[in-house]
């Protein structure tokens, strides 16, 4: 028997998919638009949210459907951990990935999926839907409070 969680024994690669899903926190930051420079690599995030998103709860609407509803979903699973660059510097997946402990509020260490929302983390109210966005105006629609 071992202390040790699996997030700090197990690589991104060797977790079962139960223990991958957990150290999801619901931020749902990956699901807003983003802009990437193409001469500096540097990548803005919009409040611009998938049309799957529950604005409510920042959450997707249909999670399990999402990668053949929308067709550039990105399953994080097969993302390359270069790729995980573009998610937030919070993202459980991309922390692991650079060598980083999971944040201090992560839900898998509080034992609540509310401390994403008490860490100011979730986009949950403060999005606007693809669908009523301008989506050729993105650059308008550029938010500061995602830390990439
Ligand atoms: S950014 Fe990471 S932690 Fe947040 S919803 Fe997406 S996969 Fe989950």
């Amino acid at each position: 028997m071992t202390d040790v969680p699996f997030w700090e024994s197990k690589s991104l690669d060797e977790m079962s998919n139960l223990e991958w899903e957990s150290l999801c926190d619901g931020c749902g930051q990956c699901c807003l638009h983003k802009l990437v420079n193409d001469d500096t690599g540097d990548v803005f995030y919009t409040r611009v949210a998938c049309r799957l998103l529950d604005p409510e709860s920042g959450r997707c609407g249909r999670y399990a459907q999402r990668l053949e509803i929308v067709e550039d979903c990105l399953d994080v699973r097969q993302m390359r951990h270069a790729e995980l660059s573009w998610m937030p510097r919070t993202c459980a997946y991309r922390r692991l990935a650079e060598g980083k402990p999971l944040p201090n509020w992560h839900p898998l260490l509080i034992g609540t999926s509310d401390s994403v929302v008490t860490a100011g983390v979730s986009i949950a109210d403060r999005t606007i839907s693809e669908q009523a966005a301008k989506l050729d105006d993105l650059e308008a629609e550029i938010i500061d409070w995602v830390e990439i």
